[in-house]
């Protein structure tokens, strides 16, 4: 699906990706994020110290890694990035924590993945910067305690309400990313564009930018099928026309809806009379995970006001069935 938010190996191959801004300057929009981060890595720099924990909440794709990637930059100094359900073992974390140099950034993606038994040595870690190894069984059982490198944790999930009260607490600094305006993400595609050395018009840009879901992610892998039209059809430029016929081809809608997203919604207006119906009932009904409705279909159609959630399940709305000329079912309470 072009417009999934997982990262695929196109964008992984851009891991060393051209595209990831460097510094908070060049990073576009999320400018209350931006501000405090500005604020907290002077003041840390001024002080001499490490900066706080950081925890990352956002829909995937909108910028989470890479304002890790920043935050490290900015204060001059390595990230290592590991992810919660990569860490299996105490053991695991102990082996990076100590490889760590002091100052570091650990960058733990999904970190509401972590394993209780991970997640009971990464507070001593975060809160004392020590962690207490038991080795051995029994009377010969012993205990060291074993001081770590100064670092700053950033921990990036979609799921801030899945983490445990300990663990957030032990973030000084909580940032939520929002979803991207369209003028956003147009500049955001004008600056790829510019790196990628592809010629683009800004009525392109700005046509690429309104179907991306208000996700950079997405923005970039369309930016980069639409060059594929352009080169065909239009001399390799992209204007508004080439964008909009190479995304009418890809069958991503005005909205930046696709297939699925089309059909998740007309499931809920033809299965279940508009709603309300659970996650799981839906999840089923369209043979997609529960999570993957939550996570990447529903945070752009809650925000365009296409679904409502109801404490009953989700319900669609009237501005919906409009979108895609279907009757709005009698009954529906959003
Ligand atoms: P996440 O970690 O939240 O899933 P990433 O940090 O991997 O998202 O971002 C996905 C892609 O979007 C990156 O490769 C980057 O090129 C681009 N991107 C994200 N945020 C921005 C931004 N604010 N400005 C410019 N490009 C961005």
């Amino acid at each position: 699906r072009i417009t999934d938010t997982s990262e695929i190996p196109e964008d992984t191959a851009e891991s060393d990706n051209p595209l990831r801004p460097k510094t908070l300057s060049e990073y576009i929009g999320q400018e209350k994020a931006k501000e405090n981060l500005k604020v907290f890595i002077e003041a840390a720099k001024i002080r001499g110290e490490t900066l706080d924990h950081v925890l990352l909440y956002g829909p995937p794709g909108l910028g989470k890694t890479t304002l890790s990637g920043i935050i490290a930059n900015e204060l001059g100094v390595s990230m290592r990035i590991t992810s919660g359900p990569a860490i299996e073992k105490p053991g695991d974390l102990a082996a990076l924590l100590t490889n760590l140099n002091e100052g570091d950034v650990l960058f733990i993606d999904e970190i509401h993945r972590l394993s209780r038994s991970v997640e009971e040595i990464l507070y001593p870690s975060m809160e004392d910067f020590a962690i207490d190894i038991i080795t051995g069984k029994g009377q010969m059982a012993a205990s060291y305690h074993l001081p770590l490198p100064k670092f700053t944790l950033v921990g990036a999930t979609t799921r801030a309400g899945q983490l445990t009260a300990p663990l957030r607490d032990r973030f000084g600094v909580v940032l939520r990313l929002e979803l991207y305006t369209p003028e956003e993400l147009a500049q955001i595609v004008e600056r790829s564009a510019g790196i990628l050395g592809i010629k683009i018009e800004h009525d392109g840009a700005l046509e690429i930018a309104s179907r991306s879901r208000g996700t950079p992610r997405i923005a970039n892998r369309l930016l980069k099928r639409v060059r594929d039209f352009a080169q065909v059809m239009s001399n390799g430029v992209i204007t508004l026309e080439t964008a909009r016929t190479a995304l009418d081809r890809l069958e991503i809608d005005e909205l930046g809806l696709d297939r699925n997203d089309r059909r998740m919604l007309e499931a809920i207006v033809r299965f279940y009379n508009g709603g309300p119906v659970g996650l799981e009932t839906l999840a089923a009904a369209i043979g997609e995970e529960a999570v993957t409705i939550e996570d990447v279909y529903e945070p752009y159609l809650l925000q365009i006001g296409f679904v409502s959630r109801t404490p009953r399940g989700r319900c669609i709305t009237a501005e919906a069935c409009k979108h895609l000329g279907c009757e709005f079912p009698k009954g529906v309470v959003n």
